[in-house]
């Protein structure tokens, strides 16, 4: 790994060096055990602790398939997927794995008494498989997570319906939180040049899933002007809806739980804020029951940050807690699009809201390759930035999770793999310079 490790930092890789270099015979990767999938039973989700369950150990190189790059992994980062892993909920991911090793003698690789999560990473390419022409050794690279077969029909016109449609480190193993990671060489994109490692490791799944969740036609396919109600608008996804609501002239109505994170919604350049905790929403009167004069308050609020207009999409992911008052707010016609259920995925609504005012309610999971590659090129512009707050090591993606499972984060958490240290990689100083106080502006 040293060695690895020495080339890259020298800044000038070429493919040639990278090629030579001999692989190592393991590398140290962040892993689940099947044999602890019990270990929290019986516990609270909010108990559950994945400092706990997710262990740093050395593991071998797997063996590399047509059409599959190593990545030797600068740094990655921890999304809420890899919280869902560790407290092994809504289930254990080794069944994901042991389905995926049925597929094929080649997937049988996947199926392991170990699970190398993370969804997330910035490298270099160290060798790719038969059959990868677009990408060589050397090559400085992120990678999306849609890991796709495409043997049928049905994914050719949006590859996120294709019937093999898996989330790379969530429903696959060797994912991102490892030194080596294997992908498919089409999970593949360029490396933003003005970005560090870890800063670049930090956008990918959550900017990508909220570019389709409210940009893409294939989602809400929002427009100038549209009033965007945002659900946790300084965290994972929020913090990349909220910026493509303002680069692409909507208005967002971010929702927050604290006053620090309204400074930082304000710093995206955001006006209209809505502090959940501050004002006390209690949409639910108790287990069972939810309370619609807290959904008119909500509502009532809304309309005084947006002089008296309705919101044209909400941009939906806690559920259960907040989806019957996300209903009753949007305005005649319009969307609420929904990606998750982090509070619970058994969703009450009165309906008459709904169909009365021809209200519609879109599914959307992560991001085709095209969606992937147009949120990754935003990124690459300039014109969204990484909301990186903290950056752990290795050694610490445990506490990096935990973090994140208590809502202790803003933006995203990003793990250092092979990097060294902060702040190497990057490549494109005047570009960066010019967009600094951006790309700083969760730390
Ligand atoms: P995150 O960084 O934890 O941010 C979510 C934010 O939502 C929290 O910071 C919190 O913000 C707010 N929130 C949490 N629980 C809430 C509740 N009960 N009521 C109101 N607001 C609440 O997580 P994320 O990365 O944005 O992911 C959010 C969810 O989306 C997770 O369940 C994740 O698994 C899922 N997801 C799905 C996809 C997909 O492709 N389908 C992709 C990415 C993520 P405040 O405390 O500031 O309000």
């Amino acid at each position: 790994m040293k060695e690895i490790l020495e080339v890259i930092t020298s800044g000038d890789a070429q493919a040639g060096d990278v090629a030579e270099l001999q692989l190592p015979q393991s590398f140290r990767a962040i892993v689940l055990r099947k044999c602890e999938v019990d270990m929290f039973a019986e516990m609270s989700s909010a108990d559950k602790d994945p400092r706990k369950s997710l262990h740093l150990v050395e593991v071998p190189v797997p063996e590399l398939g047509p059409g599959e790059a190593l990545v030797a992994v600068m740094a990655s980062s921890v999304n809420y997927n890899s919280v869902w892993s560790s407290i092994f909920e809504p289930l254990p991911t080794f069944g994901f794995l042991e389905r995926y090793g049925r597929t094929s003698e080649l997937a049988k690789r996947h199926d392991l008494p170990y699970h190398i999560i993370g969804s997330d990473l910035a490298g270099v390419v160290l060798r790719t498989g038969p059959g990868v022409n677009s990408w060589k050794p050397g090559d400085e690279v992120v990678a999306h997570c849609l890991s796709v077969e495409l043997e049928s029909s049905d994914g050719h016109n949006d590859t996120m319906l294709d019937p093999e449609q898996r989330i790379w480190g969530f429903e696959t193993n060797f994912g991102g939180l490892a030194e080596i990671a294997l992908v498919k060489s089409n999970q593949l994109m360029p490396k933003p040049d003005h970005l560090s490692w870890e800063e670049a490791a930090s956008p990918g799944l959550v900017n990508s899933t909220a570019y389709r969740q409210l940009v893409s036609r294939n989602g809400a396919g929002m427009k100038q002007g549209d009033n965007v109600l945002i659900w946790g608008a300084s965290g994972g996804l929020g913090s990349y809806a909220t910026q493509f609501a303002l680069a692409g002239g909507a208005n967002p109505i971010c929702v927050i739980s604290s006053p620090r994170k309204a400074d930082i919604c304000r710093a995206m350049g955001a006006e209209a804020i809505i502090d959940r905790n501050g004002e006390g929403y209690k949409f639910w009167k108790n287990e069972h029951e939810q309370d619609p004069l807290e959904w008119k308050r909500f509502g009532k609020r809304i309309r005084e940050l947006t002089r008296g207009e309705d919101v044209d999409i909400v941009f939906e992911h806690p559920g259960r807690e907040t989806f019957g008052a996300s209903v009753y707010v949007t305005r005649k016609g319009g969307t609420i699009v929904t990606c998750a259920s982090t509070s619970g995925y058994n969703h009450e609504y009165d309906n008459r809201y709904l169909w009365m005012s021809l209200k519609r309610i879109i599914g959307s999971h992560f991001a085709n390759y095209r969606e992937a590659w147009e949120a990754n090129r935003l990124i690459a512009k300039g014109k969204i930035h990484p909301t990186l707050s903290k950056v752990y090591s290795l050694e610490e993606t445990g506490q990096a999770a935990f973090d994140v499972h208590r809502n202790l984060h803003q933006g995203k958490v990003g793990v250092l793999c092979l990097a060294p240290e902060e702040g190497l990689g990057v490549r494109d100083e005047e570009m960066r310079a010019k967009h600094i106080d951006a790309i700083n502006r969760f730390r």
